[in-house]
């Protein structure tokens, strides 16, 4: 068959590393999973409300509009409707992002390491990738600046950034798309920004008026812990966004998923707990880290990623046969790190000591 050429050699996503898999593997009775970033919590009660009572008949397609969850977002983000696009996860945001814009007559700018997607998409379109290395963890605004061209069609910008967690300013971002030429999407993708305590930290909703070319992604996946429902969603200009919907499988996210986010966003006292507990989870590493001199890259989002003296994945293999998964720094660009998902307070305990043991 005749294939895309960029097609040979390319792999699926390479998700963490299954519970059912490492205790089959190891003989272990309990496994944590701190890889895939997660709500060590679960959701909001309000979630399960809505599950016990769920009753629409399945032999019935989902509402393709999404009225009741776009509303609800609206409502809850200080946006129009028509500004609002639903994807099944904001993996599915990307995937239509890179099918509108990209081609072989394009490129597309990002950080090196940030989250694999951008990068993946871009190559089954046959775009050129212009990935800017990060500088101590963070988007390196004006190395991206620079690589941009009369063929760049899109740009962008993880904050936090997955897998270092370090926030971009709003401030950063602000003066950034003022200086990208209109025509260049701007993505800001904010998948963790629940967990952003940072003071300096705006809503970046307001950007939304000036900057036609700007598009936020989010998604229910982190904070609001429903991964298992897929439900992500961008901000637009209705413009934008209306460029964007014909991209949109029908029906792409499910009326039980639906369903499951309106009760979840109506829950923010659920989402400020958790953003609080996490600050705290996040502090035991540090401090962890800090005692041992072991390096780490100041994180804004649920994770952190923290070098640990040894080959990444020796350190990975490690610590799961003592019962815990983490992701390897190895597959992240991040070479001698490991990224942790903040867990709860006893999970972090127990994964310290644990790594403790293993450094001894
Ligand atoms: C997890 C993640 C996503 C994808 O989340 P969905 O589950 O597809 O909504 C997108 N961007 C970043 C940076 C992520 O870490």
């Amino acid at each position: 068959m005749n294939w895309k050429p960029q097609l040979a050699g390319m792999k699926a996503y390479q998700p963490g590393k299954s519970v059912e898999e490492v205790k089959q593997q190891y003989g272990l009775e309990s496994i944590v999973k701190l890889a895939s970033n997660e709500n060590p919590f679960g959701s909001s009660p309000k979630v399960a409300e809505f599950l016990k009572g769920f009753a629409l008949n399945p032999a019935v397609y989902p509402d393709g509009y999404a009225a009741g969850l776009r509303t609800a977002l609206a409502a809850a983000t200080g946006v129009g409707e028509r500004q609002v696009l639903l994807g099944s996860g904001s993996d599915e945001i990307i995937v239509m992002i890179a099918r509108a814009l990209l081609g072989p007559d394009t490129n597309t700018v990002m950080a090196s390491p940030t989250f694999s997607q951008y990068r993946h998409n871009a190559i089954i379109e046959g775009a050129e990738l212009r990935e800017v290395p990060l500088i101590d963890g963070a988007h390196d605004l004006d190395g991206m600046l620079e690589a941009i061209d009369q063929h760049t069609a899109a740009v962008w910008i993880c904050s936090p950034n997955n897998p270092t967690g370090v926030l971009t300013s709003p401030a950063a971002v602000r003066s950034f798309i003022g200086q990208v030429p209109a025509d260049v999407l701007v993505v800001l993708d904010e998948a963790y920004f629940e967990y952003v305590t940072d003071p300096s930290y705006q809503n970046p909703i307001e950007l939304l008026q000036e900057f036609p070319n700007l598009l936020v992604l989010r998604t229910f996946s982190k904070a609001y812990g429903l991964a298992g429902f897929r439900v992500g969603y961008a901000l637009g200009q209705e413009e934008v966004i209306a460029r964007l919907d014909p991209l949109r499988p029908p029906f792409n996210v499910t009326s039980i998923s639906q369903g499951a986010a309106i009760s979840a966003l109506s829950d923010q006292a659920f989402i400020e707990e958790c953003r609080e507990l996490n600050r705290k989870g996040l502090k035991q590493y540090e401090e962890f880290a800090d005692k041992r001199g072991l390096h780490y890259f100041k994180s804004s989002g649920n994770f952190i990623l923290m070098e640990t003296g040894r080959d990444s994945d020796e350190m990975f293999q490690e610590l799961m046969k003592r019962g815990f998964i983490v992701r390897s720094g190895n597959a992240l660009g991040a070479l001698g790190y490991i990224r942790i998902t903040v867990g709860t307070e006893q999970q972090n305990r127990q994964l310290l000591d644990v790594l403790d043991e293993v450094m001894a």
